[in-house]
């Protein structure tokens, strides 16, 4: 006789990048339209960056730079879903699942609610769980400090990994 015992860990995530003029703006794995972008090694897509960390943070893994480090050349310009890809395989080789994802996005300019949906539905589609487990919610910094200024925007994540145990 054996007794199912699901495991939880969960972890947190933070990024911030700075938005120049003549980048992409690429948030959640898509190309927003706006006059400036984030500047990164990568597409510098700072919800993604904020998920990677927050699995890795669950599992105490270290952090973003240590698997994707912005010194290495083929992550130049690099389309943040696939290290968010790679970030999923990791996690699911030691055998926990995704349970959940919620997220802030901290950006003055441009309004992200017309984009929540569609970012939410290629969340999905990357980690493999239902809409109503993947949160991404956006806000102002109420026009102060570099997210405020335009300066910058950034973002926090959290994840809730689960493992199921057979226990004898
Ligand atoms: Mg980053």
């Amino acid at each position: 006789m054996k007794n199912n015992n699901t495991i939880y860990r969960i972890g947190i995530g933070y990024d911030l990048h700075r938005l120049v003029e003549g980048r992409n703006l690429v948030l959640g794995g898509i190309t927003i339209p706006h006059d400036k972008g984030l500047l990164g090694h990568s597409d510098a897509d700072v919800l993604i960056h904020a998920i990677i960390d927050a699995m890795l943070g669950a599992l105490a893994l270290g952090d973003i730079g240590t698997y994707f480090p912005d010194t290495d050349p083929q992550y130049k310009d690099n389309d943040s879903k696939l290290l968010l890809n790679c970030t999923i395989d990791l996690i699911r080789k030691q055998g926990w699942q995704i349970v959940n994802m919620d997220s802030t996005i901290i950006a003055e300019k441009p309004k992200l609610k017309p984009h929540i949906t569609r970012i939410r539905e290629i969340l999905s589609q990357i980690l493999e769980i239902p809409m109503d487990c993947i949160s991404v919610k956006a806000k102002t910094n109420e026009g102060v400090g570099p997210e405020g200024k335009e300066e910058a925007i950034s973002c926090f994540a959290v994840v809730l990994l689960s493992q199921s145990k057979d226990i004898p």
